[in-house]
């Protein structure tokens, strides 16, 4: 009798579970923002960021004004696209802290910290950065740069229960938003510039346990394939590549269609970056930036694209991606859409895989086009940097990057927010890999340097530029373009009312005319902008909130505003009258001179030491430093200071390296030589 009852208890629970899950997948499947929410990372499984909202429209925009704000009193990069439900608003910001904010009291409501150690800090290649939450049946999940897959009760900031999803001895780590389909939270993982194995991971929403996992590219084939899919990319990988980790991270962009329930997943770039260290023989090197459709229920590969073919630039498809219906030769299609950083724009029959069309957004120098025939692209020569340094255009930074686009069906346009990108790739002929730890130096395994007295082809077409464009994605074409002075702008959001929303990395979070291109409004928040805008309704009133915060790879060394403020939660309404922050004065410094001792014979190996262990993040004597600040005007550097944050960590808590482990006093004295010499060269000149 007992077992009876203990088993219709069971049977009852199961039944409770299986129907709130049901009614958890449908509020996601039709969680179009209709009403006044953001439930998916991308507002619906699509990911088109359109927003049926349409309070605010270009006739009252001009009193979009400033409602409330909040101060989070983090520095550091925030990419952050806010999740909404029923007025709580749940996002992360710098080392993988969550924050629940109260939407009407603009309050914190709970805030819960996963304390990543500081020392994983450098094993990322981008800052510490996180692009947010997902939420599912009163569950919040998120990733941690540590690698950590954590669930906490939405309501309490309670934790559910916590995962490892990396091995945390290799230079793992999470940036990307998990994604909750059918009952299972999928997440990936970065480190594809260090040397890691990609893959991601499908875990049970209720207890964490892993459901499958799917490698993006081959382990060492001696060993059992994990699957066909693993058998078949193995054909078309040559040498030791699984010693290098091969890459193919998934670190950012998930799709999926309930109707074909099928996922859609973008995969990375090659580790390291060299084709010919990585896979001397060539071949194509499967599933390198690729977009993988998989049943997301059992990780079952359907089909794949690879858009970039033995990459050897950085070229990843992890770009956002977004599912629509297109009419193409008079024929409704079934779409999935993405502009990888390659620079061309790919449309895809998403049922099949079948690549529709491809052209190029920005400029590309390194093909002609895509063969639509193969899918394949064609090359031009010595791209491959083996003969000759290479001048590529777009490169590493991508034509576009991780920040979303946006598609307004309305129009018919996709926005993106693009850049024309340009660097020189050649040979390094000093690159070993390191499997000890976190491999060379600081940690970068690229085999992909420049100019060791090869000729060098430059292109005189190369330039460098922010574009913020409509691209038509039937024409295959432009339909404007608006040019920006700097390359590093926000993501996007788009409405029924035909807006466009990007802050940017000047500080402004701006609006434009969805079918001109018009700016239309602006506001100026002082501190660069990364992530996408959202909009809402709370108690029936339309919002619009963008998280500032200054940071990713390309913050670490740069801005464009006068200083870098605390990330910050700006919110506005038509008629919001709050004050927007004060304008900060232009922080001017001089150039360091401290008095040393220079010994230009230290200056070689200080500037390769340099070179090695700090030019990831810092600059001398150039921009004046992002959020990492410009060592050439740091007071430091001729102290005894420097030494001991290089050497003892006396800045970890803030995430510069300690890096006593790998440098010795010698060395930081070298690096110390490097930059006084750099600096006094620069002084004599201006002189
Ligand atoms: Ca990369």
């Amino acid at each position: 009798m007992r077992t009876n009852i203990l088993f219709l208890f069971f049977a009852f629970s199961v039944l409770i579970i299986s129907n709130c899950s049901k009614s958890a997948d449908n509020e996601l499947i039709y969680a179009d923002g209709s009403d006044g929410n953001w439930l998916l990372h991308g507002l619906n499984y699509s990911e088109n960021r359109y927003s049926p909202l349409a309070q605010i429209n270009e006739e009252n925009i001009d009193q979009l004004g400033l409602d409330w704000q909040l101060d989070l009193g983090m520095k550091r990069g925030i990419e952050a696209t806010p999740i909404i439900k029923d007025g709580v608003m749940y996002f992360t910001g710098p080392w993988s802290v969550v924050f629940a904010v109260d939407l009407r009291s603009h309050e914190i409501i709970w805030k819960y910290d996963p304390e990543v150690p500081k020392s994983f800090g450098e094993k990322g290649c981008c800052d510490v950065v996180n692009r947010g939450v997902a939420l599912y049946n009163g569950q919040l999940y998120f990733g941690t740069f540590d690698g950590r897959l954590i669930a906490l009760e939405a309501e309490s900031g309670k934790l559910l229960w916590e995962v490892l999803t990396v091995d945390q001895s290799k230079p793992y780590t999470i940036t990307g938003a998990p994604r909750v389909v059918n009952g299972k939270v999928l997440i990936g993982n970065g480190g594809a510039e260090l040397g890691v194995r990609g893959y991601f991971t499908a875990y049970d929403a209720y207890t964490g346990d892993e459901i499958w996992r799917f490698y993006t590219v081959p382990g060492n084939p001696d060993e059992p394939f994990e699957n066909e899919a693993m058998e078949k990319a193995a054909e078309t990988w040559t040498g030791t590549w699984w010693e290098y980790g091969g890459g193919g991270t998934v670190w950012d962009a998930m799709a999926y269609d309930p109707e074909l329930n099928l996922l859609y997943v973008g995969t990375g770039n090659g580790s390291p970056w060299n084709w010919k260290k990585r896979s001397p023989e060539g071949g194509d090197n499967l599933y390198l930036s690729s977009i993988l459709a998989l049943d997301p229920d059992t990780g079952e590969l359907k089909w794949y694209y690879q858009t970039t073919p033995g990459d050897a630039w950085d070229f990843t498809a992890t770009q956002h991606m977004i599912l629509t219906e297109l009419e193409i030769d008079d024929e409704p299609r079934k779409v999935i859409m993405q502009a990888p950083k390659n620079g061309f724009f790919y449309v895809l029959d998403r049922e099949t895989g079948e690549l529709i069309s491809a052209e190029k957004f920005v400029y590309v120098n390194w093909a002609d086009s895509i063969d639509l025939e193969t899918g394949r692209p064609v090359e031009r020569p010595h791209v491959r940097y083996v003969e000759a340094n290479f001048q590529m255009a777009p490169d590493y930074n991508g034509g576009h990057n991780w920040q979303p686009m946006a598609y307004n069906p309305d129009l018919g346009y996709v926005f993106i927010p693009a850049r024309e990108t340009t660097s020189m790739y050649g040979q390094d002929s000093l690159w070993k890999f390191n499997k000890v730890g976190f491999g060379t130096g600081n940690g970068w395994n690229l085999a992909t340097g420049t100019l060791y007295g090869k000729p060098t082809i430059t292109d005189d077409k190369a330039t460098i530029q922010g574009k913020l464009m409509a691209w038509d994605p039937v024409k295959q074409e432009a339909a404007w373009v608006v040019e920006q002075n700097n390359i590093w702008n926000g993501g996007l959001l788009t409405t029924a009312s035909g807006l466009v929303f990007q802050g940017t990395a000047d500080g402004k979070i701006t609006a434009y005319r969805g079918s001109t291109g018009d700016l239309i409004w602006e506001a100026d928040l002082q501190t660069g902008i990364l992530s996408s805008p959202v909009t809402y309704l709370v108690d029936g009133v339309q919002y619009l909130t963008v998280i500032t915060g200054w940071g990713g790879g390309y913050g670490m060394k740069n801005k464009h505003t006068n200083a870098v403020l605390p990330g910050t939660v700006y919110t506005f309404r038509i008629g919001g009258s709050a004050d927007l922050p004060k304008v900060q004065p232009k922080y001017e410094r001089a150039l360091i001179s401290p008095k040393w001792d220079l010994d230009l014979s230290k200056v070689s190996h200080g500037e390769t030491t340099y070179w090695k262990y700090c030019g990831t993040c810092h600059v001398v004597a150039e921009t004046g430093g992002g959020v990492a600040p410009d060592l050439g005007y740091s007071p430091m550097v001729g102290t005894p200071a420097f030494t001991s944050v290089v050497l003892d960590g006396a800045l970890l808590i803030n995430g510069m390296p300690n890096f006593g482990d790998r440098l010795n006093k010698d060395d930081a004295e070298a690096i110390q030589h490097y930059i006084i010499n750099k600096v006094r060269t620069i002084q004599t000149a201006g002189k």
